[in-house]
């Protein structure tokens, strides 16, 4: 008999698609004709998190936290202020989306789509489904003329739309119709990621699952990442694999979805998760409602940005900032009271 020497450990370590290190995007506040900048609008400040391949990550927070800001910087819609966004394909070496200019850029755009909030203004009024699904095809030198007609069938009948209608206008479709039209145009070069931008607030509660359900078939049918920006908690439970909690322009908590929803380790997490809608009653009494508004992110308090809003606040909160904390359970919080505070979760 052959010594085949020690079997081998096998060991699956998800590969990081996409790892995004202290990103930041400062808007400047100018004044006068010439513009002398006065202050810096800190939207997105130092935020470092990563997409697994195959994943579904939520980026959540209220209007205002910088979760929009932070989705349009790594498809480079918006040019970042700092930071690196290392973007893994898998099949090709990996490349800082970031610092990509030109061709490069083009080329990486194909990799990496955006599904829209609102499925009324994101579509052209004077295209065509054949037009608007095709057009990232022509831009691309993809396909053309019978090709392109039979490849935008094919993505119609992917979002659950017939073949038939690709000669109407978007005005014929109704708001979720509207909404699987813009996921077919995002699929339509073979993405590997796709950031969805409060893909389904704007939708009627009765089109909403099914939608989420099919974003979920197509993940699974074409080994989709997804990073879906919410700021409903109830959806991201249901869709999201690990969830980014944002606040004042920065990451405040990371965590797997179970985990965060039955434990949150932020005061902040608490706060949103306690507006979630649950079928107990008398679960409504136990509602945080935060003070004020969330901090300017031009003129961010002293200390914890949280603070002002925060009911467990000590002095040390008043003055200083707390670091982002891996934690022995490996989860990620900004708080300096995270070890002592016990929070109450969903779950
Ligand atoms: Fe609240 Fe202090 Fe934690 Fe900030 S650091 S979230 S103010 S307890």
């Amino acid at each position: 008999m052959t010594d085949t020497g020690p079997t081998a450990i096998k060991t699956t370590v998800p590969r990081r698609i996409l790892d995004v290190r202290g990103l930041s995007k400062h808007f400047p506040v100018t004044v006068g004709i010439l513009r002398r900048e006065v202050a810096k609008i800190r939207a997105v400040d130092d935020v470092t998190f990563h997409v697994h391949a195959g994943e579904t990550l939520g980026l959540v927070g209220e209007s205002g936290c910088g979760k929009t800001t932070t989705g349009r910087c790594l498809l480079r819609a918006l040019d970042p202020t700092a930071g690196e966004i290392i973007f893994d394909p898998g099949d090709v070496e990996p490349v800082d989306v970031a610092a990509l200019k030109g061709k490069a850029l083009k080329v990486l755009r194909q990799d990496m789509q955006m599904v829209f909030q609102d499925p009324f203004s994101s579509l052209n009024p004077r295209w065509t489904l054949l037009d608007l699904v095709g057009e990232p095809l022509v831009a691309y030198g993809v396909s053309r003329g019978k090709a392109l007609e039979t490849r935008v069938a094919e993505l119609l009948r992917s979002v659950g739309l017939r073949p038939e209608y690709m000669r109407r206008y978007p005005h014929a479709f109704s708001g979720g119709e509207r909404q699987r039209i813009g996921i077919a145009r995002a699929l339509a070069l073979n993405p590997k990621l796709v950031v969805a931008d409060e893909p389904v607030s704007a939708l009627d509660v009765s089109v909403r699952a099914q939608t989420l359900n099919l974003l979920a078939d197509l993940q699974e049918e074409l080994s989709l990442t997804y990073i879906f920006i919410s700021h409903d908690l109830s959806v991201v439970q249901h869709i999201c694999d690990r969830v980014v909690v944002m606040y004042s322009g920065r990451v405040v908590e990371v965590a797997d979805t179970d985990d965060l929803f039955s434990a949150p380790l932020h005061p902040y997490t608490e706060a949103l998760l306690s507006a979630v809608p649950k079928p107990n009653p008398d679960a409504a009494k136990n509602r945080i409602v935060l003070k004020g508004e969330i901090a300017d992110p031009a003129n961010a308090p002293s200390g914890c940005a949280f603070h002002p809003r925060c009911t467990y606040a000590k002095d040390i909160c008043r003055q200083q900032a707390p670091p982002l904390t891996t934690m022995e359970s490996g989860r990620e919080v900004r708080c300096h009271l995270a070890a002592e505070l016990t929070l109450a979760g969903v779950n």
